[in-house]
């Protein structure tokens, strides 16, 4: 009989550091890992995006980092080389994300290195299985380590169908370039391309607070109260598709993965142990709304004319992104906002708009145009930043992330970012 892969699903009703170092430590103790656990260490969470206002909840907490490092080095000072690397969402400097993320605060009590991957020493691999990449650059400590750790965070994510956790991860070890290259139509293909570099020795999931219902950045958190444990990503992320009530077989990076041999894509090929169970966690996740709608259907007075391809993670996913941190941080907004249509991709028909705008670098109208104002912002897909500023310029439109301190973030910080990588010759 094939051997099923293994999820372990735990209670934790608080960040407690304390409670879940010792969740972690019995995790990898069920997982014949102890052992293994010395030299190099790099543990790579999910900081997207941190700010204490607008992006309070979409990130790995430092007090469960706190308890990881306390369970794999038994709260000790111990030889081992533990790095935490991580690449923001592009445009953001990772540096200014940790700050925020309150991750500082790690240095002082554990012997950690917190490691922006575009500040970081690079390696470039080369990739057997890769349809989008046929190599991908990222820090050399996630691809020459004695034991990577991903600690995801459990959200929802409607670039991903709605899934965002342990494969999901890996799209934040590329650097910009890398990271917007086909993230469109491709985007599934690209995230299962990644696995082949990113491959976790160990899994363990901050889903005490879970993300869900609007923008990956902004959304709110609510609670869960667990903690999930894996060795197979897959396996993982199956189990928490079901926590959000989604068939994995509708995800496509889980499908895709399925199909290049990465491990099960069905309940019957996993084992789920613990102090809780799936049942369980699917009463407390019934109803949970993950925002996964086509962005044509979005409820609020901004009209959306979609044409194809239906990019999910390129420009149609990212605009419904966009409209969302309406819905997350102006709600009164979301409303009322001035009456403009959009149009995504390339539409065959005529469009009669009092302002419209256009977004992709592919998207066009194949039809009779009538519009009193007409813009476009381009880009395949544009990033979220570039929809921020644009948006506000061409429009007037101001979207929470447009702030004085995230503009700091995003440009001033951006550029001392740059300037300390210029220094140590890693551009
Ligand atoms: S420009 Fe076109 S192909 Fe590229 S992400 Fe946008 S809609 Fe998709």
């Amino acid at each position: 009989m094939r051997k099923k892969e293994k999820v372990i699903i735990r209670k934790a009703h608080d960040y407690s550091p304390e409670i879940i170092k010792e969740i972690i430590q019995q995790g990898l103790e069920d997982f014949g890992l102890s052992s293994q656990i010395k030299g190099r260490i790099t543990i790579k969470p999910n900081v997207v995006m941190a700010h204490p206002k607008i992006a309070p909840s979409a990130f790995t907490r430092a007090e469960f980092l706190d308890g990881l490092i306390d369970a794999l080095t038994d709260g000790k000072n111990t030889s081992s080389k533990i790095v935490i690397a991580e690449k923001s969402g592009a445009g953001l400097p990772t540096a200014r994300m940790f700050r925020h993320a309150g991750y500082p605060t790690l240095k002082k009590k554990h012997r950690i290195k917190l490691l922006p991957i575009e500040e970081s020493r690079k390696a470039t691999v080369s990739l057997q299985k890769g349809e989008v990449h046929t190599k991908i650059t990222t820090a050399r400590e996630i691809v020459d380590n004695d034991f990577l750790v991903y600690a995801p965070k459990l959200k929802s994510n409607v670039l991903s169908q709605g899934l965002s956790a342990a494969i999901k991860l890996n799209v934040g070890l590329l650097l910009d370039k890398e990271r917007l290259w086909n993230h469109n139509h491709n985007l599934d293909k690209k995230i299962v391309d990644l696995l082949e570099v990113g491959y976790p020795d160990f899994i363990a999931t901050d889903a005490v607070e879970i993300c869900t219902g609007g923008n990956q950045l902004t959304q709110h958190g609510r609670h869960l109260g667990i903690i999930l444990m894996a060795t197979n990503p897959l396996a993982h992320d199956v189990v928490c598709a079901h926590i959000f009530h989604l068939d994995p077989k509708k995800i496509q990076h889980l499908s895709i993965a399925h199909d290049r041999g990465y491990g099960p894509l069905s309940l019957d090929d996993i084992e789920i142990e613990g102090d809780i169970t799936l049942e369980e966690i699917q009463q407390k996740t019934k109803g949970l709304d993950l925002g996964m709608i086509r962005v044509d259907e979005a409820d609020c007075n901004i009209r959306t004319i979609i044409g194809e391809p239906y990019c999910t993670g390129g420009c149609h996913g990212i605009f419904l992104d966009w409209l969302y941190m309406f819905k997350d941080r102006k709600p009164k907004l979301w409303k009322n906002m001035p009456d403009w249509t959009v149009v995504i991709g390339q539409h065959s028909g005529d469009v009669s708009a009092s302002r419209l705008m256009v977004i992709g670098t592919c998207s066009k109208i194949n039809g009779k145009v009538e519009a009193r104002k007409r813009r476009k912002i381009r880009g395949c897909p544009p990033t979220h930043k570039k929809l921020v500023l644009l948006f506000f310029l061409k429009t007037g439109i101001l979207n929470p992330l447009f702030r004085l301190d995230t503009t700091i973030d995003a440009y001033f910080f951006l550029f001392v970012s740059w300037l300390r990588r210029l220094v140590k010759g890693r551009l």
